[in-house]
């Protein structure tokens, strides 16, 4: 075994000891929650080791590096996510990749992805993202917005609306970011409760490596870990 490989299953031992132990307090089965390794930064053959360790999917940030891991084979038969912002033109090189889009956070993105889904034959798994926390900086509707959008999708026969996506502000109290994944729980139950045909509302999509198992006690089926497991992220100059 190489050294990082040691590094990424001792750091996944860990990860993955968190969530059971939070899915234990919460009462939930810990086989309800996936575990999902953002692997934005990380190259080919670093995503390739991790594919064989207990990694249930990979999220990835950037459409470039979707299709780079993608087309090498290194998700090894994994399912891939997109969970970064996207822009219209790029929706081509995703559907048909990711198996779920977790980022659809306007109507102009949602009508590009059913084109190209219905294009390719397909059904694009898509889950929505809320600014829940209202950040200027971040992507995603705000709550208002939600409603409007998930009804379109009664109009997007290739596209399935599978749930929500949220990344609650960081640097704040414990007790304000248990709030903010209470809120996205609440949003999630009231979008399944909707039934909109063609729907099948079913994943929740929050935590990162600083609060995942906060979003575990509130209801999270994905969490989305990148530093946990791979280490601070290298960045290139300029980024
Ligand atoms: C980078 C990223 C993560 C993981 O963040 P960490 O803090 O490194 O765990 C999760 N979700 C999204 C959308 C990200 O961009």
């Amino acid at each position: 075994m190489t050294e990082q490989e040691k590094y990424l299953e001792e750091n996944l031992a860990k990860v993955r000891a968190r969530m059971e132990d939070a899915a234990r307090r919460a009462g939930r089965s810990p086989q309800e929650i996936l575990l999902c390794a953002a692997s934005k930064t990380q190259s080919v053959e670093t995503v390739r080791l991790a594919s064989r360790l207990n990694i249930d999917l990979f999220g990835e940030n950037h459409v470039q590096e979707l299709v780079e891991k993608y087309d090498a084979g290194a998700y090894n038969g994994k399912p891939a996510h997109m969970i970064g912002h996207l822009q219209t033109n790029k929706v081509k090189q995703v559907v048909g990749r990711a198996a779920l889009v977790h980022s659809v956070d306007s109507p102009r993105l949602m009508a590009a992805l059913e084109k190209e889904a219905a294009k390719k034959g397909l059904c694009q798994d898509i889950l929505i993202e809320v600014n829940i926390g209202e950040e200027a900086s971040k992507s995603g509707v705000a709550e208002e917005e939600l409603w409007a959008l998930a009804e379109d999708t009664q109009q997007t026969p290739h596209l399935r609306l599978r749930g929500l996506m949220a990344i609650p502000p960081v640097n704040q109290d414990d007790a304000e970011n248990r709030r903010q994944l209470q809120r996205m729980y609440r949003l999630f139950c009231s979008l399944a409760e909707k039934h909109y045909p063609g729907s099948q509302v079913d994943i929740l999509s929050m935590g990162m490596s600083g609060d995942y198992e906060n979003a575990i006690l509130e209801g999270a089926t994905i969490v989305r870990v990148g530093t946990a497991i791979f280490g601070a992220r290298a960045y290139p100059a300029g980024v």
